[in-house]
């Protein structure tokens, strides 16, 4: 999409500290990190938000939850853990309108979210 902040990224227009890339997904490092560890899971395709996800993304979303587990081990914090967040629409703070998977990792994260 034209005007897309992370469909720039990921076609490379914009650059990013990528820390994985294949045929579907995406990951970045954060550029406002919240965490020591924080990096941002996306699909090459525009998709805007989770409420305009369809049957057919449904093996697409299972890979982004995939390769957060695998970058959150490969990075030593699968054992003391993480989290992994999808903020959707005004409510809850989502400011860039293709969807991501935050990984966030490497502190005591507090729950509930504020
Ligand atoms: P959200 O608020 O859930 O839409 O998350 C958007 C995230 O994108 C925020 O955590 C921003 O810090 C991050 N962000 C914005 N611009 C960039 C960029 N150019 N590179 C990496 N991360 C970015
Ligand atoms: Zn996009």
């Amino acid at each position: 999409m034209a005007d897309c902040l992370f469909c720039k990224i990921v076609a490379g227009d914009i650059p990013a500290a990528i820390v994985h890339r294949d045929d579907a997904l995406v990951a970045f490092r954060d550029i406002n990190p919240q965490a020591p560890f924080h990096v941002l899971i996306v699909p090459r395709a525009h998709v805007a938000t989770l409420n305009d996800l369809t049957p057919d993304r449904d093996a697409l979303v299972g890979s982004m939850a995939r390769l957060a587990a695998r970058l959150a081990r490969d990075a030593g914090h699968a054992e003391r853990g993480y989290r992994t967040v999808f903020n959707c629409n005004a409510d809850a703070g989502q400011t860039v309108w293709h969807i991501h998977m935050h990984l966030l990792a490497g502190r005591r994260l507090a729950w509930p979210p504020g």
